[in-house]
């Protein structure tokens, strides 16, 4: 398995004729080696593989890591230096999208006779194809986060903070199972229902307004991502067109899932079908991103996206229209590709009013 995902770094590896890259990024380090923590680094040459760390995670990397030798530092940027300097490797690729300015420094002032090469944001897409195993793990995780919903949403009712919805639904994913909450969830309700990342908040529910719910839960270092958007009590019948058209889009955009399609085509399935409907000007973000070790990762769905779909990736489909003054919709399932289509892994129902 590992290998496998290693051979994914092989055109980096052709391409800038690199002698080995540096990994920082710890949810490429746990898809690279398997090691879960919060802190350490993976050196990957050609041949050999190392990953350092410091005391605290010495154990917990013996138990974890696979395809590399573990070391133990005390100094991270000296260890690492004299480590690349030892095995003179002479240019190494390092995650220009994650490195700090200063930690970029460390490395470059101590290692004068090596050349760095930036490697962008394509590297993170070596993670956009999942495995079996990780389709599994998301599917789980999906599926535990819905069940919560569902036994959160009982309680919706006119008078509740938002607030407390969000906190129900955190102590319901960890009843279940979860390692954590993926994110801070919105529950935007109402006029707060325009923040298409309206954090939850004091505000309490009335009857009428529409609730905007995004979710997530984190287990096994897998994420899901899913929105439903529901009414308290009767809705009106602006918030019901509304409502309709977003699940159109959504609907439209699953069903044009299938791997040959572009990131950007798939946008402009549900983004010309809200255009339409004269409620273009109200969908300003993209239609989706990858879900996996983290939480937004590749591919980018939007009209921007220049990735084409493949079979295994995992994304989400996620349209909304957000009214200043009145309020917001957003709808939002998770998919995994398959050879001829995708199925859905999130598993909350989408309609509007609750029976
Ligand atoms: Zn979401
Ligand atoms: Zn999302």
């Amino acid at each position: 398995m590992l290998k496998h995902r290693r051979s994914r770094l092989k055109p980096f590896f052709e391409e800038h004729r690199l002698d080995a890259i540096l990994i920082t990024n710890l949810a490429n380090i746990r898809y690279l080696c398997g090691f879960s923590g919060s802190d350490g680094v993976l050196l990957l040459a050609r041949e050999e593989a190392w990953f350092l760390c410091d005391s605290r995670y010495t154990t917990q990397a013996a138990d974890e890591v696979r395809g590399a030798e573990v070391r133990e530092y005390s100094a991270k940027y000296e260890a690492i230096c004299s480590l690349i300097s030892d095995k003179k490797i002479r240019r190494f690729g390092f995650e220009a999208t994650h490195m700090l300015v200063s930690d970029f420094r460390q490395l470059s002032e101590r290692l004068a006779g090596c050349e760095l090469v930036g490697l962008g944001a394509a590297l993170d897409s070596i993670r956009s194809c999942k495995d079996k195993h990780e389709i599994e793990a998301l599917g789980r995780v999906a599926a535990l986060a819905s069940a919560s919903l569902g036994a959160v949403l009982a309680s919706l009712a006119p008078g509740i903070r938002e607030s407390d919805i969000a906190l129900e639904l955190e102590i319901e994913i960890r009843r279940r199972g979860a390692d954590a909450r993926a994110f801070d969830f919105i529950v935007a309700s109402g006029e707060r229902g325009a923040m298409p990342h309206g954090k939850a908040s004091d505000k309490v529910l009335r009857t009428g307004e529409l609730v905007t719910i995004d979710f997530g839960a984190v287990k096994d270092g897998y994420h899901s991502d899913e929105t439903v958007t529901v009414a308290v009590g009767r809705p009106s019948a602006r918030g019901r067109e509304i409502h309709d058209i977003v699940r159109q889009a959504h609907d439209r955009a699953v069903a044009a899932v299938r791997p040959g399609i572009s990131c950007r085509d798939l946008d402009a399935v549900a983004r010309d079908y809200i255009r339409e409907q004269g409620y273009d000007s109200y969908f300003g973000h993209g239609l989706g991103h990858g879900v996996g070790l983290e939480i937004h990762e590749k591919p980018v769905v939007s009209p921007r996206g220049d990735a084409v779909v493949e079979e295994g990736m995992v994304f989400t489909i996620e349209p909304g229209i957000y009214v200043p003054g009145f309020g917001g919709v957003r709808i939002e399932d998770t998919v995994a590709v398959t050879a001829d289509g995708c199925v859905i892994l999130t598993q909350a129902p989408k309609d509007l009013i609750l029976s």
